[in-house]
C-alpha cells in the first residue's frame, strides 16, 4: 500500500508547487498588463487637468483619470509638463549636473 500511496503523494506535492508557481505567474502577467494599460491614461499630461479631486478635468470631469480617458479625443499637451521634463535635472547631489555642464561648455 504504502509503495502506491508515495509516489501519489510526491505527484500532488510537486502538482501543488507547479500550480502555486503558474498562479503566481498569471498574477504576474496580469498586474503587468493592467499598469501599462494605466499608464496609458494622459489625464497627468494634459492641459485640462486640475489636479484637484473635486474638478479633475474641466472638459471631462467624469472620464479623467480612468480608463475611458485612454486615447482621449480632448487631450491636449501641457506645456508646462514637457518643459518641466526638459528642464528635470539630477537631485542626487547638490549641485546640479545642468549647470556644470553649462559651465563646460563656457569656459571651453
Ligand atoms: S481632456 Fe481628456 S485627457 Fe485631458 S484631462 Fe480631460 S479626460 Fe483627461
Amino acid at each position: 500500500m504504502q509503495t502506491i500511496l508515495l509516489p501519489i503523494c510526491l505527484l500532488f506535492a510537486w502538482a501543488t508547487i507547479a500550480l502555486l508557481f503558474w498562479s503566481g505567474w498569471n498574477t504576474l502577467r496580469q498586474g503587468i498588463t493592467t499598469l501599462k494599460r494605466l499608464h496609458r491614461i494622459p489625464c497627468d499630461r494634459c492641459v485640462f487637468f486640475t489636479g484637484d479631486y473635486r474638478l479633475k478635468c474641466t472638459v471631462r470631469p467624469i472620464e479623467a483619470l480612468t480608463e475611458d480617458a485612454i486615447d482621449c479625443r480632448d487631450f491636449e499637451p501641457a506645456p508646462s509638463y514637457s518643459s518641466r521634463r526638459a528642464n528635470r535635472s539630477c537631485t542626487a547631489c547638490p549641485k546640479s549636473c545642468k549647470s556644470k555642464a553649462k559651465k563646460e561648455l563656457v569656459s571651453s
